[in-house]
């Protein structure tokens, strides 16, 4: 049979960007041979906080590529608070990058076409079968023949369907960005970012965030509300859009003056599945991370295990991906995944306020060695690390 291409990489996002980026760097002649399709132009509207933790940068390093050609702020130092008390962390010299997605994701995606992968946007993928001979996609503007698929279609994405491997839970995500707040709560200077867990105990299974960011040379700032809903049988006693709105006006701020947008995070489970036939999955498609809803170093990370997979299923002869699951629970992200999961669940199931005061104003120390090195720090060099053994 002729195949229209051997790779096709539903979803232009940083996890089928990256994916596309590692099969150049690993296979330049199958990444010749591979097409990224995207069902939106870039540089598109993505609602998310841009926050880029340190994995990103290693991750970016070891691609060649240079974060600083994207317009950034660094979050100076990142405050863990619950009631406005507790931890501060650094991950280096500071906590993270805070960059807009729309001007990331299209910087990636130029990266792609650089590293000489086809990409076609404004094409949107319909529906996947897998026939005798390989994976058929249907999109908006016609059939494709592929040897093998790539979801990296998001959170909301059909290849996840496809596969059959839904098992994680879905975060809830609400947010503003606004010209900077009447005043900060707590007062920091304007570079930092909080975390505040105030919530937990009304039911919130997350945080409130209040990051700095800039947008056109302006400096403004982006507040937001993540809901993990891991542990399925506790019931939020409110709304987040009531939750956003009594935080806001700790700002000086009405949420009725703000525009609101909302989207969900499909997160990690040990229990998914990430592979069929044919097709293996990336990003928030696979599941992004429960603790704190950080899905953006996490689908960079995927698309460097699938690359992995794809190159050595073309080299085998075997596109079935069946050990791409356990390669990726085995692997550096994976473990780290699962670290975050259960801690979400203690942390988010433990709303009692005495364990949760303990927790954040007496266990500072444990709370920053714990970020450091069990939640980041997975990426970290030599880069083949985060490839687990089969
Ligand atoms: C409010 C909010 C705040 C967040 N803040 C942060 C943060 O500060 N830091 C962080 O690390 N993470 C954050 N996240 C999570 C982060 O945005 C995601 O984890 C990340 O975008 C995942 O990347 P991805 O490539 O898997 O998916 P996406 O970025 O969603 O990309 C998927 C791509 O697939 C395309 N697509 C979808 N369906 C089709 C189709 N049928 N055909 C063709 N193309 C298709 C889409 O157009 C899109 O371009 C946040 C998320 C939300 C919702």
């Amino acid at each position: 049979m002729d195949y229209d291409v051997d790779v096709l990489i539903v979803g232009a996002g940083p996890a089928g960007a990256s994916t596309a980026l590692h099969l150049a760097q690993r296979s330049p002649s199958l990444a010749a041979r591979t097409l990224v399709l995207d069902k939106a132009r870039h540089p598109r509207h993505k609602l998310c906080g841009g926050g880029l933790v340190r994995d990103v940068d290693t991750i970016l390093e070891g691609l060649g590529l240079d974060l600083q050609e994207v317009p950034q702020v660094d979050a100076e130092m990142a405050h863990l608070h619950l009631e406005g008390r507790g931890a501060g962390v650094k991950l280096g010299e500071i906590a993270f990058h805070v960059v807009r997605r729309r001007e990331f994701d299209a910087w990636l995606v130029n990266k792609v076409r650089d590293a000489g992968v086809r990409v076609a946007e404004e094409v949107e993928v319909l529906r996947i079968d897998r026939g005798p001979e390989g994976m058929v996609v249907e999109t908006s503007r016609g059939r494709i023949r592929a040897r093998a698929v790539v979801g990296a279609d998001g959170s909301r994405g059909m290849c996840r369907r496809f596969v059959g491997g839904g098992a994680g839970a879905t975060a809830r995500l609400i947010e503003v960005t606004t010209p900077p707040p009447p005043r900060l709560d707590p007062p920091l200077p304007a570079e930092e970012a909080v975390f505040e867990f105030r919530s937990i105990g009304q039911g919130v299974q997350g945080y409130f965030w209040s990051f700095p960011m800039v947008i056109d040379g302006e400096r403004m700032r982006n507040f937001g509300i993540y809901d993990s809903r891991v542990v399925a049988d506790r019931p939020l006693a409110g709304s987040l859009r009531g939750f956003l709105a009594v935080e806001l006006a700790r700002h000086g701020l009405r949420l009725a003056e703000c525009k609101v947008e909302g989207h969900p995070i499909h997160l990690f489970s040990s229990a998914s599945r990430l592979a069929a036939p044919g097709i293996v999955l990336a990003g928030d498609s696979a599941g992004a991370d429960p603790l704190l809803g950080e899905g953006i170093s996490v689908a960079l990370g995927y698309g460097a295990l699938a690359a992995a997979a794809l190159q050595e299923g073309f080299e085998a002869g075997d596109l079935e991906f069946a050990g791409y699951t356990r390669q990726v629970h085995k692997s550096r992200l994976g473990r780290s995944l699962r670290r975050r999961h259960l801690a979400a669940r203690m942390i988010y199931g433990m709303h009692q306020p005495w364990i949760q005061r303990a927790l954040w104003w007496r266990m500072e120390p444990l709370v920053r060695a714990f970020v450091r090195s069990l939640v980041f720090g997975w990426a970290r060099p030599p880069a083949l690390a985060i490839t687990g053994r089969r």
